[in-house]
C-alpha cells in the first residue's frame, strides 16, 4: 500500500525493532477504513491503540528474517521453513508468561527476546544486535572434479580468502578469512568446488540501548538440527538466569560466556575445527 510522506516520516521515528510490526498494523487500519493511501491519521490512531493495549501486543519474543527467501541471490540455505521451526521453539517457551513473572512493572516491547535470521553473511537483518542471531553459512569444499585454473573463485572472494598461483594444482583457501558465503562455489565452472558443510553461525547477547553490545559468536557452524537444539538450550539458559527481564547480553556479562559454550559445543559444531587450508 502507498504511504504519504508524513506517514512515512512518523513511522521512521518508531523504534526499529517494532517498525515492521507497526507498519503492518497501520496498513491494516488504513485497509479497515478502505483508504488507498496510508496517512498520518492512520499512524496516529494506531499509536493510540498501541499505547493503550501495549501488553496485549507483546508476544514475549520478536523474530526477524532477512529478505533471503523472497528471492535474494545471496541466500545460502537450500531448504525453507527453518524460521517457522525457530518460531515454534520460541512459542513453546511461553516467554510472555515468563517475562510477566520476572519483570517488575508493566511489560514493554524492549523486554521481548529478539531473534534475527540472516540467510547469508551480509547480515541484512542485523543479527549482531539481537539476543540471538543466526547467519546461514556454507563451507566450500573440493569435489573429485578437476580445477581448470580459471581463477573465478579467487576473483569473487571479497575476503581475499582464496589464493591461486601458477604452481598450484587447485586454489588454496584461508579459512580464517572465509565468511562461508559460498560465492566461490557458485562461480566455479567445472564443479571442482562444491558445497561442503552447511548450517548456521550462532551469535548471542547483542543489543542496542544505553549500553550497546555486539553479539558474541559461538565458534562453529551448526547444522539446522543442531541449531534448533542450541536455540532450545540457549532459551532455557536465558530463562534460568534472567532475574528481572535483563537482556541476554547483560546475563552473559554477569555469568560469563564459558558456561554457554559448554552447553553448545557438544552439539557437533564443525566450523571451529577448520583453520588454515581447506582440505580436500
Ligand atoms: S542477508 Fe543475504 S540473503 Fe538475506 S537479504 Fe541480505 S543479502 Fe539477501
Ligand atoms: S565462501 Fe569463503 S572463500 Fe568462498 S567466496 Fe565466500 S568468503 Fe570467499
Ligand atoms: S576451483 Fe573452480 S573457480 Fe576456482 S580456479 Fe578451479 S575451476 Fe576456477
Amino acid at each position: 500500500m502507498r504511504w504519504s510522506k508524513s506517514a512515512e516520516q512518523a513511522l521512521s521515528k518508531v523504534p526499529f525493532f517494532v517498525r515492521r510490526r507497526v507498519r503492518r498494523k497501520v496498513e491494516e487500519e488504513a485497509d479497515r477504513q478502505r483508504a488507498t493511501e496510508v496517512t498520518l491519521d492512520h499512524v496516529r490512531i494506531c499509536q493510540q491503540k498501541f499505547l493503550k493495549n501495549m501488553e496485549d501486543e507483546i508476544k514475549g519474543y520478536q523474530l526477524e528474517n532477512c529478505f533471503g527467501s523472497s528471492g535474494c541471490p545471496n541466500r545460502i540455505p537450500s531448504a525453507t521453513g527453518f524460521s517457522d521451526m525457530v518460531e515454534q521453539i520460541l512459542k513453546k517457551k511461553d516467554l510472555k508468561t515468563f517475562l510477566k513473572e520476572v519483570v517488575k512493572g508493566p511489560l514493554k516491547f524492549h523486554h521481548e527476546f529478539r531473534v534475527s535470521i540472516s540467510e547469508c553473511p551480509n547480515a541484512c537483518s542485523r543479527p549482531q544486535i539481537c539476543d540471538l542471531g543466526l547467519i546461514a553459512a556454507v563451507i566450500p569444499s573440493f569435489s573429485d572434479l578437476e580445477c581448470s585454473h580459471c581463477g573465478a573463485c579467487s576473483e569473487i572472494c571479497k575476503e581475499k580468502a582464496v589464493t591461486l598461483t601458477d604452481n598450484m594444482i587447485r586454489p588454496e583457501f584461508d579459512m580464517a578469512k572465509c565468511l562461508y558465503c559460498g560465492n566461490c562455489v557458485k562461480v566455479c565452472p567445472t564443479g571442482a568446488l562444491k558445497r561442503g558443510v552447511e548450517g548456521y553461525r550462532i551469535m548471542i547477547g547483542g543489543k542496542l540501548g544505553r549500553h550497546p553490545r555486539l553479539a558474541t559468536e559461538i565458534g562453529g557452524i551448526f547444522s539446522e538440527q543442531n541449531t534448533l537444539e542450541a536455540i532450545n538450550n540457549l532459551l532455557d539458559f536465558y530463562m534460568q538466569n534472567c532475574l528481572s527481564g535483563e537482556r541476554f547480553g547483560e546475563i552473559l556479562e554477569r555469568v560469563g560466556i564459558t558456561e554457554i559454550d559448554q552447553r553448545i559445543i557438544p552439539l557437533n559444531a564443525v566450523g571451529h575445527w577448520i583453520s588454515g587450508r581447506l582440505s580436500g
